[in-house]
């Protein structure tokens, strides 16, 4: 029983890695041909953790990244509006959040998978469901047959296009700019995560590791626009010039290389992410926005569950399986991601907003928390 995986990002990385561990004949293709460095860092939450550990490399991430206690909403000064001081997850998980650069996140999980399973420069271009196989079909006009295909191939995944031909992206209209930043951010700073709402502008960092700080900027715009990369620094300074200065300290000490840009979109949920021999994973199946912080920590779950649950249902059904279990919380992620990106950025009611937000019970509050967090045991 063979898979192949199409798309060596977070979730097909974690997958393969998980597969290894279960015993689960795989190969990757990935269509770059070389990983080019990002400039950007991620937040990993406690559920994504949980499954690091259980693959075995919890402790690369722990000392490449940095620690993550507290997440402050705060206003532009940096006043908290709500903060989440993470020490019950601590106690409870031995770890809360790690923040990391993405080439160092992507660095650990290659070089924790043999390297003759991963083929680079290997771009998907359409597959052919046969009777007990599926031939994968690449654009430098090679081909493979396999048993099972799992399409990693993130938000604009090819593999899902030629599945599910009706699914669609929706634009959040808010764009993104990420950056890392040469910076420390010392004493109370140094392990804490903000994001400060402006006037219908975000900004939020936090250490990646001593010397860098991962920063992110959010703002209403035009879909695919494109940045002057002569301007750039000098547009994001003006933004957030009314901030506390720390803000333009950090945009100041980017290199322009490494500012990038996105525009903020989520995939409309899907009624499902299989067709027979076929599944999708990750951004491919259920994109989200980053509002919550979980796209990346949705798709590291997948590769546990479906790794587990195949281990455990090798003759049939393991793909309605995945379904089954991983819908209600990816679904909800998707949804209440959505509404808090569109809070962020209400254009009145700031005030109101605030104090909503401030005297959020604090009870409500840990029970979301703690059903995002929460991973199943497999035995
Ligand atoms: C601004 C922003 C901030 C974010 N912050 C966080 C955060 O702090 N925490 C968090 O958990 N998540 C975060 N996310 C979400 C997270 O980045 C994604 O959910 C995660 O990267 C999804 O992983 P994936 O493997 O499904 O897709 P991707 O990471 O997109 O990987 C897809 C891979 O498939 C390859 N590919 C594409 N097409 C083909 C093809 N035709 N053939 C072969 N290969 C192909 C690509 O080259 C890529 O390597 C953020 C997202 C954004 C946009």
């Amino acid at each position: 029983m063979k898979f192949t995986i199409i798309g060596a990002g977070i979730g097909g990385l974690a997958t393969a890695l998980a597969f290894e561990k279960a015993g689960i004949d795989y190969e990757v293709y990935e269509k770059v041909p070389v990983f080019k460095e990002v400039g950007a860092g991620i937040w990993l939450a406690a559920n994504a953790l949980q499954v690091f550990d259980f693959l075995g490399i919890l402790e690369h991430i722990k000392e490449k990244g940095n620690a993550v206690d507290r997440f402050t909403i705060g206003k532009p000064n940096l006043t908290p509006i709500a903060d989440n001081i993470q020490s019950e997850v601590k106690e409870k998980y031995g770890f809360s959040t790690i923040a990391i650069h993405r080439s160092d996140l992507q660095s650990i999980l290659i070089n924790s998978i043999p390297k003759e399973k991963i083929f680079f420069g290997k771009e998907f271009k359409s597959y052919d469901a046969k009777s007990s196989s599926v031939v994968v079909s690449f654009m430098d006009d090679s081909s493979i047959e396999t048993d099972f295909v799992i399409g990693a191939d993130g938000i604009n995944s090819k593999v899902r296009k030629q599945l599910f031909p009706e699914s669609k992206t929706r634009y959040s209209g808010q764009t993104c700019w990420r950056g890392v930043s040469d910076f420390s951010l010392v004493g109370d700073l140094k392990n804490r995560a903000f994001e400060l709402w402006g006037n219908q502008i975000r900004f939020g960092f936090s250490s990646i590791s001593p010397q860098k700080v991962y920063w992110f900027a959010v703002a209403l715009s035009k879909r695919n626009g494109v940045d002057d990369k002569r301007i750039i620094k000098n547009q994001l300074l003006d933004r957030y010039a009314s901030f506390d200065p720390l803000v333009s300290q950090i945009i100041s000490s980017t290199k322009t290389e490494k500012i990038s840009r996105n525009d903020i979109d989520d995939l409309i949920p899907l009624a499902s992410w299989y067709n027979k021999n076929i599944c999708l994973i990750g951004d491919a199946a259920h994109a989200t926005t980053p509002n919550m912080g979980q796209g990346g920590g949705q798709a590291i779950e997948d590769a546990y569950y479906l790794s587990n649950i195949i281990l455990r249902n090798s003759d049939k059904g393991f793909f309605q399986l995945f379904y089954d279990k991983r819908k209600h919380k990816v679904n909800q992620i998707v949804k209440n991601s959505w509404s808090t990106g569109k809070m962020a950025h209400i254009k009145y009611g700031q005030s109101i907003r605030n104090l909503m937000l401030k005297n959020m019970p604090q009870k409500l509050m840990k029970k979301q928390m703690q059903s995002i967090l929460e991973i199943e045991k497999f035995s």
